[in-house]
């Protein structure tokens, strides 16, 4: 079976669907993403060494995903937007600096996402936080992982 994008609504969550494989495999893929998030997205993330520069915009940080599933999977594309978590303002776009990342049964894995600020949040970063990248949230973050041979592409958004 090739890549497959599976379009699935799991809590607050969308997934974007492109071509959707039988019944019973839909409540399979629906029942391990639901195992992967286990309680709500904002548990699976936690961002440390955050970086900023001021004259470029350009940013980073460490992301550390933990997962809920007794199987292994890999993550294999992380972009979209991160906000101020504190003001809901969208700072900048980001990508995964790897290229792909094994997060391990019940276990954590960690990637560095970098992105650059735009000049609407780098005037928000100045402003309100003083020049230093505040605690940062994400808003339609896609994340593409890779189980059971199956490309599923899960948005996100924690603020
Ligand atoms: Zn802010």
């Amino acid at each position: 079976m090739g890549p497959l994008i599976a379009a699935l609504a799991i809590n607050n969550w969308d997934i974007a669907a492109a071509v959707l494989p039988s019944e019973s495999e839909i409540n399979e893929i629906e029942n391990s993403v639901t195992g992967i998030f286990g309680g709500t997205p904002i548990e699976n993330f936690t961002f440390s060494n955050q970086t900023y520069n001021s004259n470029t915009g350009s940013f980073s940080a460490d992301v550390s995903f933990k997962s809920n599933i007794n199987l292994s999977l890999t993550i294999t594309d992380f972009s979209g937007y991160v906000t101020c978590a504190e003001h809901g303002i969208r700072l900048g776009s980001i990508s995964m600096q790897e290229q792909s990342v094994v997060v391990p049964e019940n276990g954590n894995a960690s990637f560095t996402i970098v992105g650059t600020a735009t000049h609407e949040g780098m005037q928000h970063i100045a402003t309100s936080h003083a020049g230093s990248l505040p605690r940062i949230g994400l808003e339609n973050a896609n994340i593409t992982i890779e189980l059971y041979g199956v490309s599923l592409q899960i948005q996100i958004s924690v603020a």
